[in-house]
């Protein structure tokens, strides 16, 4: 069987790399175990969800660690935080999806994706007349889901 898991780019360590290094940590082996199951995901996680896959691939880093590297990879810019309802954070790293948004449903805390052209030209136009230099978009819409409406929401 073959697996991807341990192959990333290595721009993606190095700007993690440079991240850690500017604020004098080090890419210690869990930091780079944790960085190369995130980026095995191309969907949404949670950190449970995250610690369940290390344990299952044999990764021994800690709760504590995973809790702790993930913010940090929220602000080395390698991953995107989303939360929903229920104050609950969920990843996705930045090279799973192209640029796109989200739904988030109040009630039963379910993440729907979509894409629109359209938006993200706007959102371009709104920069470039504001002479913004967008680094990352997030576009949510909180509300409730199609399921969750035929309960009578
Ligand atoms: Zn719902
Ligand atoms: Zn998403």
């Amino acid at each position: 069987m073959q697996t991807n898991s341990e192959s990333i780019q290595p721009q993606i360590i190095q700007q993690f790399t440079k991240y850690l290094e500017n604020n004098a940590l080090r890419l210690t082996t869990e930091r780079r175990d944790i960085l190369e199951q995130v980026f095995a995901y191309d969907d949404h996680f949670r950190a449970d969800d995250l610690l369940m896959r290390m344990r299952q691939n044999g990764y021994t880093a800690s709760r504590a660690t995973i809790y702790r590297t993930l913010p940090l990879l929220v602000k080395s810019g390698l991953l995107t935080e989303v939360i929903d309802a229920q104050k609950q954070s969920h990843y996705e790293h930045i090279h799973s999806r192209q640029e796109h948004a989200h739904l988030i449903c109040l009630r039963c805390s379910s993440i729907i994706e979509f894409e629109n052209p359209e938006i993200d030209a706007l959102q371009e136009a709104v920069c470039k007349r504001l002479q913004f230099k967008p680094v990352k978009y997030r576009n949510e819409i909180l509300g409730y889901c199609a399921e969750c409406q035929k309960d009578g929401i």
